[in-house]
């Protein structure tokens, strides 16, 4: 069964430190944060965002929808679901920057990646670089969950 992270904004206190964790886990140096943030040439973005407001805050990322828009609505195929995973991952390197997944998915789960070639970006729960992803293993409040299910 496929997993997402999920939010407790009741606990969320707005740190911002899920997406330094999620910019160094994607970075060359995915275990260093100073290297990541020091030495790295193009930093990636952080693939979780966290949303403000007033007193209340959020961190948002891909809800591994059962029928995902973005997967439906990318023109070249870069967008799929993991066979095995369930993730749902995203190939770059078949990515035109079209943005129509970021239209499309109804969360505002996916950005541009900013760089040269600028490409989408989304949360792959780390797969491949982190037994837990990296906002859920480094949240100091325990604000973040790997649960499972997806979004209907
Ligand atoms: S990027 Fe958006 S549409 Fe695609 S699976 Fe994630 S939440 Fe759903
Ligand atoms: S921006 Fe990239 S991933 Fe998104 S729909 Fe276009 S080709 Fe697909």
């Amino acid at each position: 069964m496929s997993k997402r992270v999920i939010c407790k904004e009741d606990v969320c206190i707005g740190c911002h430190l899920c997406e330094i964790n999620c910019i160094t886990a994607h970075s060359s140096y995915p275990h260093d944060i100073w290297k990541a943030f020091k030495l790295q040439k193009e930093r990636p973005i952080a693939r979780v965002l966290v949303e403000e407001k007033g007193e209340t805050s959020f961190a948002l990322s891909c809800r591994q929808c059962r029928e995902p828009e973005c997967v439906k609505s990318c023109l070249t195929g870069a967008l799929r679901i993991d066979p095995v995973s369930g993730v749902v991952v995203l190939a770059q390197e078949r990515c035109i920057g079209c943005w129509t997944c970021i239209v499309s998915c109804p969360y505002g789960a996916i950005r541009p990646s900013g760089g040269k070639r600028m490409v989408a970006a989304k949360c792959d729960l780390c797969q491949g670089i982190r037994e837990v992803p990296a906002c859920v293993a480094g949240c100091p409040n325990d604000a973040l969950e790997l649960a499972d299910g997806r979004e209907e």
